[in-house]
């Protein structure tokens, strides 16, 4: 076969000079003998490769009864190959099927480049899963990019996830280091109604255990996963105060001090005082007819259940776009100003309601009581925010100030487990990541494998633009 040509104007020749006679392909005992163009069923063009499968020394012993097989028909097959940039490709050869002249079993001849279970190619399975390991593309880019199908995508990256972090029997892998901070959390599944719960190593932020439901029986079945040995090792574990989790561990294994972190105290305080506070103020202004200050409070659940940082941080970053569009058409200034003036927004807020002012220093002696390394101040800044949430007489802050009674300990166990509720959040927006990313994956334990391969791996939250900062 001559693979020299001198006509090929803007071509890659390849050359008997070179090393190579051929693209490298490792489509062992594929033989080449015509390349053609067509389109997929998207319209991109494909570069076919035809050709056939050179005869190997296989075993033609019938496996059934022990006759020798006779070459029954060739039949075609196309395998998808690797893309050449915009390019697809496929080889398209016959293959022999082999046929017992006896029990008439047949048998289609071995092909040692194409990926079991996929009409692809080994290689192009291998670029799938380097693309998938990479992280950094969704589902639907590498099916772009390689032309193949979501499902097909999906599907290599579930075995792929499944041989990585499951064992042979389809059990996760147990943890390989011990654990001394736990965190436990529930989650909402792709459609909203069902609930699964994580349990994570609050130092490393892997996940060591997915599964569903909100029950005690998680922590129980955890238990057992990892045994009683490992989980001698854990001191203490993160949770929500409005979970039975705790009473899980403690009935399991009381060595465990329960922690109620940082994160799930300022959400139960903003869901069910803040934003309860606010309703409230809001129906009792209009019903006095106040109608402007009603007016005023609406839409504020935002402002009212951020912390003044990220409030500062947010008007800091509307004045830097200021700067930045300064003259240019893309923004109105008016769009500009609504985005700024957060924090003038909030202290306007809390001049005009005594009862929102109260809110707003217990949010800043929270803040502090979750910074204390000793146990003693903490205490003493917990028991002053009861005495705050009882002196208001509301309804909403006398059940915080139950919530905080009822779980004491565990609140100032914070200052000697110093937990950071950064790691419970991370996850939490990974979660949210990978929901939006995936529409939904309504396949759960595929979603609960791509937990557990992402709490591996830094975050990347949409990398900021470095254009402007220079
Ligand atoms: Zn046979």
């Amino acid at each position: 076969m001559d693979y020299i040509r001198t006509d090929a104007d803007g071509q890659l020749t390849l050359t008997q000079s070179t090393d190579f006679l051929m693209i490298p392909s490792c489509l062992y005992g594929f033989v080449n003998d015509s390349t053609s163009t067509g389109r997929s069923a998207s319209g991109r063009t494909v570069i076919r490769f035809s050709g056939s499968l050179q005869a190997d020394n296989e075993d033609l012993t019938c496996r059934c009864c022990g006759t020798k097989m006779h070459v029954n028909n060739h039949p075609g097959i196309t395998l998808r190959h690797l893309p050449f940039g915009g390019y697809l490709s496929d080889v398209s050869f016959t293959r022999t099927q082999y046929i017992c002249p006896k029990c008439r079993n047949t048998r289609m001849q071995y092909v040692s480049f194409k990926a079991t279970g996929h009409r692809i190619t080994v290689e192009l399975y291998q670029y799938v899963c380097d693309l998938l390991a990479c992280g950094t593309y969704t589902n639907k880019e590498i099916a772009e990019l390689t032309g193949l199908g979501k499902n097909v995508v999906k599907s290599i990256d579930k075995a792929r996830l499944q041989e990585l972090y499951t064992t042979p029997d389809g059990k996760l892998i147990k943890p390989t280091e011990y654990a001394k901070f736990l965190g436990i959390d529930e989650f909402k599944l792709h459609n909203g109604h069902r609930y699964a719960t994580h349990i994570i190593d609050m130092e490393t932020g892997h996940i060591l255990w997915i599964a569903g439901g909100k029950k005690k029986q998680v922590v129980y079945d955890f238990i057992e996963h990892v045994g009683l040995e490992w989980i001698d090792h854990v001191e203490a574990v993160a949770c929500d105060m409005n979970s039975d989790f705790q009473e899980a561990f403690e009935e399991k294994c009381p060595h465990i001090q329960p922690v109620f972190d940082y994160f799930h105290i300022v959400k139960n305080f903003n869901d069910k005082v803040v934003s309860e506070v606010r309703k409230d103020e809001q129906r009792r202004l209009y019903e006095e007819g106040n109608i402007e200050a009603a007016r005023a409070l609406k839409k504020t659940k935002y402002i009212l259940t951020s912390s003044r940082e990220t409030l500062q941080k947010k008007d800091a970053d509307a004045a830097q776009e200021r700067v930045i569009h300064k003259g240019s058409s893309l923004f109105k200034t008016e769009d500009i100003v609504r985005r700024s003036g957060y924090e003038e927004r909030y202290d306007q807020l809390l001049r005009e309601n005594q009862l929102l002012f109260t809110l707003d220093l217990i949010k800043e002696k929270l803040a502090l009581a979750y910074s204390r390394t000793d146990e003693c101040p903490m205490s003493e800044d917990i028991i002053s925010i009861m005495d705050m949430c009882h002196a208001t007489g509301n309804a909403h802050l006398l059940w915080f100030e139950r919530l905080l009674s009822n779980h004491f300990e565990g609140i100032i166990a914070h200052a000697t487990y110093d937990i950071s509720a950064a790691k419970i959040e991370g996850i939490n927006n990974k979660i949210k990541t990978l929901r939006r990313q995936g529409y939904g994956y309504p396949d759960d334990e595929y979603f609960f494998l791509k937990l557990f391969d992402m709490s591996r791996r830094d975050y990347v939250r949409n990398p900021k633009s470095h254009k402007f900062c220079d």
